[in-house]
């Protein structure tokens, strides 16, 4: 018989490069260092994870995905993923990673003029700035289309008026970067347009939404009343507004993939930890296929759900933007559906100890099902690939 073959395999989608791990045992050793006792006092507190934030800011890691003229660690939304998912798996699921550097970043570092690069970007990537992202208006929902968030001239300025919900971070961030319309002047029809607003700006006005989620972020309602902006809080082109909107959304479904895996993975490894040990008979639970095998499923379905946001990532890296679309908005629903069912597995592992405050899983059960509903919603991502993949005839 032969021997196993040892070659080392060369880096693709599949298997990660040799930087890449080391990348992701380092973030997770700075994870372990801070853990799910620290992050958990922060949210109960609703103070934000400063310490955590500025020392792996410190470390390049929140801007590691931005360009590296501005600051950034000039490497992909793949890195910014491994960050993320890494820091989740200790226990610590950064929430605002997916919006400051990921959504806000990606679109000013592709779309935003020279100035707003050197305006926004070294901040974004060394993390002493934050920008929150809204899109969400009570009204429109899952249906953009409906935005009803409008930008209109006065002189140079910009006038922007309409409602947002459900806005992540408003508090600790310094700006939002915001989705509205405005008018094309030719075919006086209402475009997307994306338009950066400090927080501490007139007319800007947010309150936050009590919501059942133990996290550090709080979520909040958004006001604007003809808020006035100069000319060039415009990102970019005036005609580029719906580029700029779709080159945010892959890196905000990646991300989100992996943050509810990240989730997920500390749920699991708690869980695995609790059977090992846990007697209850003449043996560890763990020993019981009803409580072993149901583990198992939960692990297989978040390595699959890994694999594809690797892929994801990988196409969105590569220019890939309509590939990594497809691969990204099913990344975020494996993931989602991974992690929900990883999380209620967990709690059911632990008994009465999935729900106590020390084991800290059970306020992971709002976290994940965030993933199964934003940024978009399970059912319109099965939408989409009913339509974009099958082939199938639109529904709504
Ligand atoms: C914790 C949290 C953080 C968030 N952070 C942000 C943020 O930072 N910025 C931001 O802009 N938004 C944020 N959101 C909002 C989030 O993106 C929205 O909640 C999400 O897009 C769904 O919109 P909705 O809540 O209006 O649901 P709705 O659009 O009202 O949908 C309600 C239900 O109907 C289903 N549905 C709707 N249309 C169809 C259809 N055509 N076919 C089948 N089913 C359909 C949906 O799938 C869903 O199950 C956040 C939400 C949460 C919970």
């Amino acid at each position: 018989m032969s021997a196993p073959r040892t070659t080392a395999l060369p880096a693709s989608p599949l298997v990660e490069s040799e930087d890449r791990r080391a990348l992701r045992e380092a973030v997770a050793a700075l994870g372990r260092r801070y853990g799910r006792a620290y992050f958990q006092r922060k949210a109960r507190a609703n103070q934000p994870v400063e310490e955590l934030w500025s020392e792996a800011a410190k470390l390049g890691y929140l801007g590691v995905n931005l360009p590296a003229e501005y600051g950034g660690g000039g490497a992909g939304i793949g890195e910014l993923a491994v960050v993320l998912e890494e820091l989740g798996a200790a226990g610590c699921p950064l929430l605002m990673l997916i919006v400051s550097p990921a959504i806000c970043g990606t679109v000013i570092a592709r779309f935003g003029t020279e100035e707003q690069k050197q305006r926004w970007l070294p901040g974004l990537a060394d993390g002493s700035t934050v920008m929150a992202f809204g899109i969400t208006e009570p009204d429109a929902g899952s249906n953009s289309h409906r935005i009803a968030t409008v930008g209109r001239r006065d002189g140079q300025d910009w006038l922007l008026s309409g409602r947002k919900v459900f806005v992540s971070g408003i508090d600790h961030a310094d700006a939002v970067l915001f989705v509205g319309r405005t008018e094309d002047a030719r075919t006086g029809k209402l475009k997307p347009a994306l338009f950066v607003v400090p927080r501490d700006t007139p007319g800007f006005e947010y309150r936050p939404i009590p919501m059942e989620l133990t996290a550090p972020e709080r979520q909040f309602q958004v006001f604007l009343d003809d808020v006035r902006l100069p000319a060039d809080a415009l990102v970019g082109d005036e005609d580029a507004g719906l580029l700029q909107l779709f080159a945010g959304l892959n890196p905000e479904r990646i991300m989100t993939a992996a943050f509810t895996l990240g989730i997920a993975r500390y749920a699991l490894d708690t869980a695995v930890g609790y059977a090992r040990t846990r007697t209850v008979w003449d043996r560890p639970i763990g020993a019981h296929q009803g409580i072993a095998h149901p583990l198992a499923q939960c692990a297989i379905e978040v390595e699959l759900a890994r694999l594809m946001t690797q892929k994801a990532a990988h196409l969105y890296d590569a220019g890939d933007d309509l590939g990594a679309g497809e691969a990204a908005n099913m990344a975020k629903y494996a993931a989602g559906e991974a992690s929900c069912r990883a999380v209620d597995q967990a709690v059911q592992t632990l008994g009465g100890n999935g729900l106590t405050q020390e084991y800290g899983l059970a306020a992971l059960i709002t976290a994940t099902r965030v993933g199964r509903v934003a940024p978009v919603s399970r059912e319109m991502i099965l939408n989409y690939v009913a339509q974009h993949t099958l082939g199938l005839p639109r529904s709504y």
